[in-house]
């Protein structure tokens, strides 16, 4: 039977270097999450708040945690004092929130916008006219401490690789609009972050330059 190390070893050396390999360990337990760290593995992703709180805890302090999930802003002052990047920002509303909680702590806060690319009802995110309309508001260019790293979506889950294709192609089309549009020579606004276990060759084809990886590193998942 093949171990979380050696998956994780696996997909580490199947994907280019140069994209980022984050292991979504949301429902594992801290020994297999050890397990991956020990393969050398830094980034981690989870979904739920009070799941994270006591993972980060428990583990290692250079941990890099990556919030994927869905973030209410009540809970952003949870995580705000260690989390690495929040990938599934959704609103204005949570991007203020973000950025009080941030300025509290001291810090900055890395954020990714999430742009809704799957035809599915239940995927999060905002249209592409809504991030850029969040780039042009001036609440948002007057933020000191958050820093959007770039954008983050999720295709529909299908067998179909011309839908995924397509629906990565647009996440990487508005991505490169609003490096041009808002971000024109700020070279901090360079992440793209898609890409599951079942479409990551896909992401990584049309541009993904990080992506999240579970059940191929850790199994299937009981419940999600
Ligand atoms: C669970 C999850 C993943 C990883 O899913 P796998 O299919 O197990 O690789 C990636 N991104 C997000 C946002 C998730 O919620």
């Amino acid at each position: 039977m093949m171990s979380v190390k050696d998956n994780f070893k696996n997909i580490r050396f199947d994907i280019p270097k140069e994209v980022e390999l984050v292991a979504v360990s949301k429902t594992k337990p801290n020994e297999m999450i050890l397990e991956a760290y020990e393969a050398g593995c830094r980034d981690f992703g989870e979904n739920k708040v009070q799941e994270l709180i006591g993972k980060q805890e428990d583990l290692p302090k250079n941990i890099k945690w990556h919030f994927i999930g869905h973030l209410q802003s009540n809970k952003v002052k949870y995580i705000a004092p260690f989390v690495y990047l929040i990938h599934g920002v959704d609103s204005l509303k949570l991007l203020k929130v973000i950025n009080k909680e941030a300025a509290k702590n001291n810090k900055s806060i890395q954020c990714l916008l999430q742009l809704k690319i799957a035809k599915e009802e239940s995927k999060y995110g905002l249209s592409k006219q809504e991030v850029f309309s969040i780039f042009q508001s001036e609440a948002f260019k007057k933020m000191e401490f958050v820093t959007v790293r770039g954008l983050m979506g999720m295709a529909t889950y299908t067998d179909d690789q011309l839908l995924i294709q397509s629906e990565f192609n647009n996440l990487k089309e508005a991505f490169e609009e609003s490096k041009t549009k808002f971000f024109d020579g700020n070279k901090s606004f360079n992440i793209l972050s898609m890409g599951m276990s079942s479409d990551y060759k896909y992401a990584i084809n049309e541009g993904a330059n990080m992506v999240r990886i579970g059940s191929l590193i850790f199994g299937e998942r009981q419940y999600c």
